[in-house]
């Protein structure tokens, strides 16, 4: 078998299982057929910017019934609603597009981070063309069998409860105000960060980015700001037990009113239709409707068992102390090799560089074409022999990495790496 893992991607399997009950637990999951699926959507709209995608039907193989996955998604639009639509109709077909034919299962998830990061630039490169003004969040969730795939840019989070009822947030906030590694890259690549001003120079709100005022450090969309405001996603990959766990992903009118643990504790024991109802009800309740609220919940929940998630987290109290939590971060250190969720969530994979050349990586399989043609790695359009440029070319401290290997990319998606990296002077569109 190829190894899918090698170059770039930060994949790791932990083979230090602490007990021997979980470790025959683990091996009885490997064989257990695939949990149900159960999912509840609510919204209350207040601008009307919020979308969301639910798709239980995506198959990996078309036509076989066994390879279903299915997405769960949130795009929480600001200026406007036309990047939140763009994103919602052309993000996973972007996503999928990206992904090399002919994988078996494994293979096919060890991929999806990469394809994530094309199908996120390229359908930001794409909505920018059209030259309309707005953007977008977007937390986009992928469940096939007991592994969850996630990839968000902005605020909008995706959180797990697990059964063993330790809450885990599979996101990061992409907000200049809370995230200094990003208030860092973006004034690095020549953004300027500050409050907004108001007369008599009192300085209020959130930290923003200048020129545009925007409070997010990544988005789909946006021309109008900085391009250093980059679609490159967070990606992170778990795989839960055979125990199974509830996903909340809403956007902030949710999270500005309520806590991770807020949330699922305040729905716990409930169906998710029910569940999602209650979180934006106890959203509301506690903060008024001051911005679009949109909460989906998801039940993975194991194929035997009709008993809700987390519904008796007091049981499963010994197997809390298995599960470490780390604070995530957004992080452009390769050396933040860090084990996490050890026991009872295994973590696959987890990666948040805003670098296109770390996340795309050395992996040659994914340069050709079914044809033999080299493809670019973000549009995948067809590449002449001559045309494409390696994703690492120009790379100054790269030293394991050749400017000839690929993936490749076009002149445009090249264009659009330099002025993500602060490479171009922003504001210059390509036409
Ligand atoms: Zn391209």
């Amino acid at each position: 078998m190829k190894d899918m893992a090698s170059g770039e991607g930060r994949r790791h399997r932990h083979n230090l299982v602490p007990l021997a009950a979980l470790i025959s637990r683990e091996m009885k999951s490997e064989k257990m057929e695939k949990p149900t699926v159960r999912y509840g959507h609510a919204a209350q709209s207040k601008k009307g910017e919020d979308y969301f995608l639910i798709k239980t039907d995506c198959q990996r193989v078309p036509g076989n019934s066994s390879s279903t996955f299915s997405v769960f998604a949130i795009f929480d639009g600001h200026n406007g609603n036309a990047a939140a639509i763009f994103a919602r109709e052309h993000l996973l077909n972007h996503v999928l597009g990206a992904m090399p034919r002919g994988l078996g299962r494994e293979e096919w998830l060890q991929a999806l981070p990469r394809a994530l990061v094309a199908g996120f630039v390229k359908t930001d490169k794409e909505f920018q063309s059209r030259g309309e003004t707005s953007g977008t969040t977007a937390t986009f969730v992928i469940v096939d069998g007991w592994t969850v795939t996630v990839a968000s840019v902005g605020d909008s989070r995706c959180i797990l409860d697990t059964q063993g009822g330790t809450i885990a947030t599979l996101t990061v906030d992409h907000r200049l105000e809370e995230n200094v590694e990003e208030r860092e890259r973006v004034t690095a690549s020549g953004g300027e960060v500050g409050r907004l001003s108001i007369v008599g120079g009192a300085e209020i709100g959130p930290l923003r980015c200048w020129p545009g005022g925007l409070c997010l450090s990544r988005s789909i969309g946006d021309m109008d700001v900085g391009e250093y405001i980059v679609p490159i996603p967070y990606v992170k990959q778990v795989k839960l037990s055979n125990a199974g766990g509830r996903l909340i992903i809403a956007s902030d009118g949710i999270w500005d009113a309520l806590s991770s643990e807020m949330a699922a504790k305040n729905c716990r024991g409930l169906p998710a239709e029910l569940a999602a109802r209650q979180v934006v009800k106890e959203a509301l309740r506690t903060r008024g409707l001051k911005d679009d609220t949109t909460c989906i919940v998801v039940d993975i929940i194991p194929p035997d068992n009709s008993v809700l998630p987390s519904s008796s987290p007091k049981k499963q109290n010994k197997l809390k102390a298995l599960f470490f939590r780390k604070r995530s971060r957004s992080s452009v250190n390769k050396l933040s090799k860090k084990l996490s969720a050890v026991g009872i969530v295994e973590e696959l994979f987890e990666e948040g560089s805003a670098m296109l050349a770390e996340r795309l990586g050395n992996d040659e399989s994914t340069c050709q074409s079914t044809s033999g043609l080299f493809v670019c790695a973000v549009c995948q359009v067809d590449l002449a022999p001559s045309e494409g440029i390696s994703v690492h070319a120009g790379a100054i401290f790269s030293t394991s990495t050749k400017p000839w290997q690929g993936p490749f990319l076009c002149a445009d998606c090249r264009n659009k790496k330099d002025a993500m990296e602060g490479k171009r002077p922003s504001g210059v569109k390509v036409a």
